[in-house]
């Protein structure tokens, strides 16, 4: 077996005892003749596995009760039309932060639901960077804030929060999850994919406080209500029982190596290693992102011409390190290093940057 460093941006590498050990009980669990992938989603079993995940995942993000969290199929991409369709009613307005790609996307589906006023547009800079939070203008009747805390493809990330005024923040974390702690009695609603920093695609996390819930829309669809899932503990319909699973695997992985201040400190030191080498390279790397909103998740560069870009990511392939493209609409490089990424993947990219620099600088 020979796993490389993977730096792809999600799906995305996964610890290895957590693959081994589903491994190991893939094609019987425990004992009962058949895999957690032909039981009931309403055998004990599985109620275990989906009881386990809840209760590590708000142990491990300090979740107070007065939240509930679900677990739903449709990637965080549902939730950019789920959020707006429960929270903003008709005689409403939500304010939105436009960060980039994921902002835009959480935007679009929003302005066919409701009123959605911008108080930031980071296009005209390239969704480079982002406000100070304190400036931005906020309206004090939105119903909700949305800002998205971690652009995954332009690789700058929120690292302070503003202040709302009681108005809650519905926040896009599918980037960032479970890498920090967090003011949680700021959010109202917090929503991530799981495929990078919990486990693997097919099943997104939602953290909703009680009050928000309540006032969620009584008339929708079944599937699209928040009120449906919460009332039934996520077991509404069918979830997504691998991917529950497999989460529940990787968030006993983190739990067992120190939790989130752990996860915060590695996440500092993997991505300083990669932004040192930047910064050191006289100008050979360069981050688009000011430092203040550099992403500790998505370290994005570019090297002096294309053609350097595609040697380094073809060399650093070589070298067992993959995944560096940058986004197709992009361009340039992009390290992706969330949780599961060992302190060893990002000491070994930083040393072939700096190597590959010294030869072709
Ligand atoms: N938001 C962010 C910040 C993302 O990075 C992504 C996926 N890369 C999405 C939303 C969409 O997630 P999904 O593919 O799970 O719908």
């Amino acid at each position: 077996m020979s796993r490389i460093y993977n730096f792809n941006p999600g799906p995305a590498t996964l610890p290895l005892p957590v693959l081994e050990k589903a491994a190991s009980e893939l094609v019987e669990y425990r004992g009962k003749g058949m895999s957690i992938l032909e039981m009931s989603h309403r055998s004990p079993e599985y109620s275990q596995v989906h009881q386990e995940a809840t209760r590590l995942l708000k142990k491990l993000l300090g979740i107070p009760d007065n939240f509930k969290l679900l677990f739903l199929g449709g990637g965080a991409t549902l939730q950019f039309c789920m959020v707006p369709l429960n929270l903003l009613h008709s005689d409403q307005s939500c304010d939105l932060v436009l960060s980039g790609t994921w902002a835009q996307k959480a935007w679009a589906d929003a302005k066919k639901i409701g009123k959605v006023n911008l108080v930031y547009d980071g296009e005209p800079d390239n969704y480079a960077s982002l406000p100070d939070p304190g400036g931005l203008k906020l309206d004090p009747s939105a119903a909700y804030l949305h800002m998205t805390s971690n652009e995954t493809i332009g690789g700058i990330q929120w690292h302070s929060w503003p202040e709302t005024g009681g108005v809650p923040i519905a926040c896009d974390m599918s980037s960032d999850i479970l890498s920090r702690r967090l003011p949680l009695e700021k959010f109202g609603i917090i929503y991530a994919g799981a495929q990078k920093n919990l486990g693997p695609s097919g099943v997104c996390v939602v953290v909703i406080r009680d009050d928000v819930l309540e006032n969620c829309d009584q008339n929708l669809p079944a599937y699209l209500s928040y009120r449906a899932h919460a009332g039934k503990d996520s077991l509404y319909n069918t979830p997504p029982v691998f991917a529950v699973y497999l989460m529940k695997l990787v968030l006993e992985w983190v739990d067992e190596n120190g939790g989130i201040e752990v996860a915060e400190k590695r996440a500092d030191e993997r991505s300083g290693l990669l932004y040192e080498a930047i910064d050191d390279s006289g100008g050979f790397y360069k981050s688009p992102v000011p430092k203040k909103n550099r992403s500790k998740m998505n370290i994005v560069f570019r090297l002096p011409t294309e053609d350097l870009e595609k040697r380094f990511i073809a060399e650093a392939a070589a070298e067992g390190l993959g995944g560096l493209k940058g986004h197709r609409s992009v361009g340039g490089c992009r390290a992706s290093m969330y949780n599961a990424m060992p302190i060893e993947g990002a000491k070994a990219l930083s040393g072939f940057m700096r190597e590959f620099a010294r030869k072709n600088g």
